[in-house]
């Protein structure tokens, strides 16, 4: 068995699992949640690891069907219900260790519930969201379009309302669970002329009348994503989440929620991969030494562990924020979720070079952890839009700053005029960036 690291976290070699390590991040935590990171933990090693890499797309979907009964079975949504974002984030790292597959089924669930909870009227939290927590109903979140990826405000799908209907006509691509789940919150436009302001979010059934999976789009590391038609699909006027025209709020409120547990995910890959290098590094021999006696290896290793351990702490300290009431967490989230999907990307990468040329093996787990690792730095709002965000909040503090001061010399009345107005776009751009999604 590995040595716990009181950092970093130790994890029993071979893949057994001992979970997240709470105590690297109890500042952050409540009475609880370690009992949970290490249940969520148990329940991966005996339930998950030992489960075949679905190596297809075909049997990825096959595998997501029944991944979500497990899960549900195991009580693992309840977080997502309780609104517990730090519950959340342990359950996506012990999760996204053991199987990103199984991770991204929780990621769907909470992307598809999460609109209901915070929005959506009783009757539709009801009848989807309850039996989504309990894994018998599978949800997605169908916003992408060919046309419109950051630039959500540029959707073409239309709503157009038809006595007790809404009918919408669109397609939406890049969906995760397109083909498999049971229902979709899709984001459509109700009002082309208002952009962002006239968008709503629509509760759809799988089998609403006009609505198509279209192909499957295949990744490297399979995981079920494919497009959505919507072929004047008709869903009741009741279907509608939130109020017409709130969709876009809808969206980033979900997202603003949901953020940092990609970073979460993405600290459970990293230190599975940190895990994988150190029993190689301790164990292969190179010119009569174990690779870990190298100081290059050393100097890799001592990088991956900072960049785990300062992502972890930046993704708990997001989730505490909005679990102590914070109103928004728009800046917190998007410095979690950038910070630790890059050094995830670093970490699975210097692993697979200790690795060697077993690291490129498909069938080694930090090679399929290499594949899984980059799409987190693109969904959900690239790197890039998160970096924006924490500009565009940076730029309107200081124009407010100044505005309030009058700037440093106070300025002349036309000049503190000018401030303001500066201090104003200021307050614009980081809308602005906001609403360059997700
Ligand atoms: C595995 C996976 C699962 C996904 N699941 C879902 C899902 O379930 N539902 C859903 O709706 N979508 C989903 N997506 C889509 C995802 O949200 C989009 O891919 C993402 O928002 C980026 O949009 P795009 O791919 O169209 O890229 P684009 O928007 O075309 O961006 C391309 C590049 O340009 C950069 N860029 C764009 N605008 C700017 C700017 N203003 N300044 C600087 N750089 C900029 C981007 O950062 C990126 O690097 C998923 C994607 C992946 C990879």
């Amino acid at each position: 068995m590995a040595r716990q690291h009181p950092t970093i976290g130790g994890r029993q070699r071979s893949g057994a699992g001992s979970g997240p390590d709470a105590h690297a991040v109890r500042a952050f935590l409540a009475p609880g949640h370690a009992e949970l990171a290490a249940a969520v933990a148990d329940f991966a090693s005996r339930s998950l690891r030992g489960r075949l890499p679905a190596d297809d797309d075909a049997t990825a979907r096959r595998e997501a069907r029944e991944l979500l009964g497990l899960m549900g079975d195991a009580g693992l949504f309840e977080p997502i219900g309780s609104l517990d974002l730090r519950a959340c984030c342990l359950t996506r790292e012990a999760l996204a260790a053991a199987s990103p597959l199984a991770d991204a089924v929780f990621a769907l669930q909470g992307l598809g519930i999460t609109p209901l909870l915070l929005m959506a009227a009783d009757e539709l939290r009801e009848r989807w969201a309850v039996p989504a927590l309990k894994g018998e109903l599978m949800s997605a979140f169908a916003m992408t379009e060919p046309g419109a990826g950051t630039d959500v405000a540029s959707m073409t799908t239309r709503a157009v309302r038809d006595g007790d209907d809404w009918v919408l006509t669109g397609t939406k691509h890049l969906i995760s669970n397109a083909g498999i789940a049971d229902y979709y919150i899709v984001f459509a436009s109700t009002d082309p002329e208002a952009g962002s302001r006239g968008i709503s979010a629509f509760l759809v059934p799988a089998d609403a009348p006009g609505l198509r999976f279209g192909e499957a789009q295949v990744m490297s590391a399979p995981h079920p994503l494919g497009e959505i038609l919507l072929e004047e699909c008709r869903v009741p006027a009741s279907h509608l989440v939130g109020e017409e025209g709130h969709g876009f709020k809808v969206g980033m409120a979900t997202l603003d929620q949901l953020r940092p547990t990609v970073g979460a995910a993405a600290c459970g890959m990293a230190s599975r991969a940190l895990e994988e290098a150190l029993d190689h590094a301790t164990t292969r021999r190179q010119f009569g030494q174990p690779l870990s006696s190298f100081q290059l290896i050393q100097e890799k290793l001592g990088r991956m562990a900072i960049d785990l351990t300062a992502a972890r702490l930046l993704v708990y300290r997001a989730a505490y924020d909005k679990d102590m009431g914070a109103e928004r967490i728009t800046t917190e989230a998007a410095m979690a979720k950038a910070f630790a999907t890059e050094a995830a990307q670093r970490i699975v990468d210097d692993a697979v070079q200790i690795l060697g040329g077993r690291g490129v093996l498909a069938s080694h787990p930090v090679d399929r952890l290499y594949r899984s690792v980059r799409a987190l730095r693109i969904y959900e709002g690239t790197t890039e839009i998160q970096h924006l965000i924490i500009a565009g909040a940076l730029i309107a503090d200081a124009e407010e700053r100044r505005a309030a001061t009058g700037g440093e010399d106070g300025g002349t009345e036309e000049e503190q005029g000018g401030a303001e107005a500066e201090a104003e776009a200021g307050a614009e751009v980081e809308d602005g960036a906001v609403e360059e999604r997700s």
